[in-house]
């Protein structure tokens, strides 16, 4: 099935990915080869300045005013299927497609000269403090508390499973600031400084060995009002419009195409009784299976995007998005452990003689792929998981 561009957008793909691949750096391509293992917070500062220094690439749908090109939904989308294809790191989702759009769209004038610019720039890198120890699929139970004392807040509390806290500069939460009333009101979305005195940081160790994970203590941490974004009690529904973007993106649907295009390289190259492992006709079966999942999810996300109103007019569909997008990723990454064997299983790198310094045994994807196979399982539980996500679906179909 043909599901090419038209001439303009045809165009504009040729001359971004030139772009691209000429402004990629080498040793930044090769994380992404090894399916991100190994990108750093620090890499994605480096990757936002060059994007930022082509003309504001990095922040792809932000107006001129500031600072982006304020391309249409199509050229974004273009665009950030063309830094996956040429094994790109992504965007800074949390500048570029939640925070920024939402201080754009609800942010008072200073604080858009404050933070747009570094986020635009890589300079201020965010975490994002939404989940609690019992406030996670139901957010609206979050206890953490924001208290007004003059011109501050004076926040008390926990955050959990705080991606990337201690490499950030600033957090954007939702705290409680009222309880009288029903939970989701009372809620107000702060910025806060993760210098600020009183808070501090404990990581969590994930079961394949990562340490991007934190839970969060806010000690008497004094937040100025003026890093409110909205208004006292009102910050639900931005918080809710920042996690319709996040869900939205978390289908990585270019990740996924870039995963499947080194999927099959590495599958014309493996032997398998006596040929290909690209021909072996059970591997082929499978592989098919999941190609077509992901075009399926593909041509899904391109009609919603390309539709009138883009994507601030999808509603559950996001849902829809998240839930399908995030378990072919998995069945993908599922089938590159297959078809890495044993190069494929986790601690291989380490396994290897001379451990981590030695080259890698098999090919490029190999020496990670076991940790990002069991990395991948939280695509379906982070922003929202996928037993909720099908509540969302459901409720929105059956008009429930
Ligand atoms: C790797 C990773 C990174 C994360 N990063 C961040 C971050 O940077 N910032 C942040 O704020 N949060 C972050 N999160 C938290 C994430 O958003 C929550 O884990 C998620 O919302 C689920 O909440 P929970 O873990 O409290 O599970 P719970 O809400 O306790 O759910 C437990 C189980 O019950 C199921 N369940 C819950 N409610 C229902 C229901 N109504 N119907 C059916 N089933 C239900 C869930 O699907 C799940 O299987 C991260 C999570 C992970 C795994």
């Amino acid at each position: 099935m043909d599901i090419g561009y038209d001439d303009d957008l045809e165009r504009f793909r040729a001359h971004v990915g030139s772009v691209i691949r000429d402004i990629l750096p080498d040793d930044l391509r090769d994380k992404v080869r090894r399916e991100h293992a190994g990108l750093t917070p620090s890499d994605m500062r480096r990757w936002t300045r060059i994007l930022h220094d082509r003309g504001g690439w990095s922040v792809p749908g932000w107006p001129a005013e500031h600072g982006g090109p304020g391309w249409s939904y199509e050229r974004q989308y273009v665009f950030e299927r063309e830094l996956a294809l040429n094994e790109a790191p992504p965007l800074n989702v949390f500048s570029a497609g939640m925070v920024g759009p939402a201080l754009i769209e609800f942010g008072a004038r200073d604080q858009k000269r404050r933070f747009l610019p570094g986020l635009a720039n890589g300079d201020i890198l965010l975490c994002q403090g939404y989940s609690e120890p019992n406030a996670g699929s139901d957010l609206a139970s979050l206890q953490c508390r924001a208290d007004r004392d003059g011109d501050d807040y004076v926040v008390n509390g926990v955050k959990m499973w705080t991606s990337d806290a201690p490499h950030a500069d600033w957090m954007f939460g939702l705290f409680r600031t009222d309880s009288s009333g029903k939970k989701q009101h009372g809620i107000t979305l702060l910025l806060i400084d993760m210098a600020s005195p009183g808070l501090t940081m404990a990581p969590i160790r994930t079961f394949e060995g990562g340490d991007e994970l934190n839970q969060t203590y806010f000690d008497d941490v004094r937040v100025p009002a003026a890093n409110r974004i909205g208004e006292e009690h009102k910050g639900w529904g931005i918080g809710k419009y920042i996690l319709g973007m996040e869900r939205f993106g978390s289908a990585e649907v270019g990740r996924s195409m870039g995963m499947m295009r080194r999927l099959k390289r590495i599958a014309a190259a493996e032997p398998a009784a006596g040929g290909r492992l690209i021909d072996d006709p059970h591997f082929a079966l499978e592989l098919a299976r999941a190609e077509i999942a992901l075009r399926e999810v593909e041509l899904t996300e391109r009609r919603m995007l390309f539709g009138p109103g883009g994507p601030d007019a999808m509603g559950f569909e996001a849902s829809l998005l998240k839930v399908r997008g995030t378990e072919v990723q998995q069945k993908i990454m599922g089938l590159m452990v297959e078809a890495l064997g044993s190069c494929g299983a986790i601690d291989a790198g380490d396994m290897r003689p001379g451990g981590d310094n030695a080259e890698p045994l098999g090919p490029d994807a190999a020496a990670h792929a076991g940790r990002v196979f069991y990395n991948l399982r939280k695509s379906t539980i982070w922003g929202g998981s996928t037993e909720v996500q099908k509540n969302i679906i459901a409720k929105a179909v059956l008009g429930l």
